[in-house]
């Protein structure tokens, strides 16, 4: 029998069965990425700070504020993440105001500025690019320093630079960062709101 010659069926199609139950909001959440790089100080009096934590005995980084790669990575994926100005534009390089500023409280204006948006951090993972120093003793110190600021769960790794390029040859530090945000289901900024909301964080600031 060919596929022509069958009959076709004279049975109903199944009524596919309505569910009583609602269906759950999908919460409306964004991804942003970063990424940052300082070169190492000829300032002996500079203090390397990275996620947050000293690292003493160590060359400080070369920046306006206190060069804190880790955290600024950290900044810029949630800025990103919730649409809003970058690093640069919220805290100008040019501004007395953030002169050796300690990024940490640099990332708590951040997330004000994302929450006011209408934004609440999920979680950040930032990664670092560095020989020296480890950075496993302090992992959990950055960790805890990070996340407190954030709000939300912030975690930091570290990889090595093969000896590649001008990172391998002690340099700079290089960091990496993505982060997950969720809208605030109680918020009533709207998405031009966020972009306002930015606009002025950069202006009071
Ligand atoms: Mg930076």
């Amino acid at each position: 029998m060919t596929e022509s010659a069958i009959p076709a069926s004279s049975e109903p199609e199944p009524q596919k069965a309505e569910s009583k139950m609602a269906e759950p909001a999908t919460p409306e959440m964004r991804v942003g990425q970063s990424f940052d790089i300082h070169r190492y100080s000829d300032d002996a009096e500079r203090t390397l700070m990275l996620g947050g934590v000293r690292f003493d005995g160590h060359r400080g980084l070369a920046g306006h504020s206190d060069a804190d790669v880790i955290t600024h990575a950290c900044i810029d994926a949630l800025l990103s993440a919730a649409g809003l100005d970058d690093i640069g534009q919220m805290f100008s390089d040019t501004d007395p105001a953030w002169a050796g500023a300690d990024s940490i409280q640099l990332l708590r204006r951040a997330v004000d500025a994302l929450r006011a948006a209408g934004w609440d951090p999920v979680n950040v993972s930032c990664v670092a690019v560095l020989d020296s120093p480890k950075l496993a003793p302090q992992r959990e110190l950055m960790r805890q320093r990070l996340s407190d600021a954030v709000g939300a769960p912030v975690t930091v790794s570290g990889r090595t630079t093969e000896s590649v390029g001008a990172l391998g040859r002690g340099e700079g530090v290089a960091a990496m960062a993505a982060a997950l945000v969720v809208r605030n289901p109680h918020s009533t900024a709207s998405s031009d709101d966020a972009a306002l909301a930015g606009q002025q964080d950069q202006r009071h600031t």
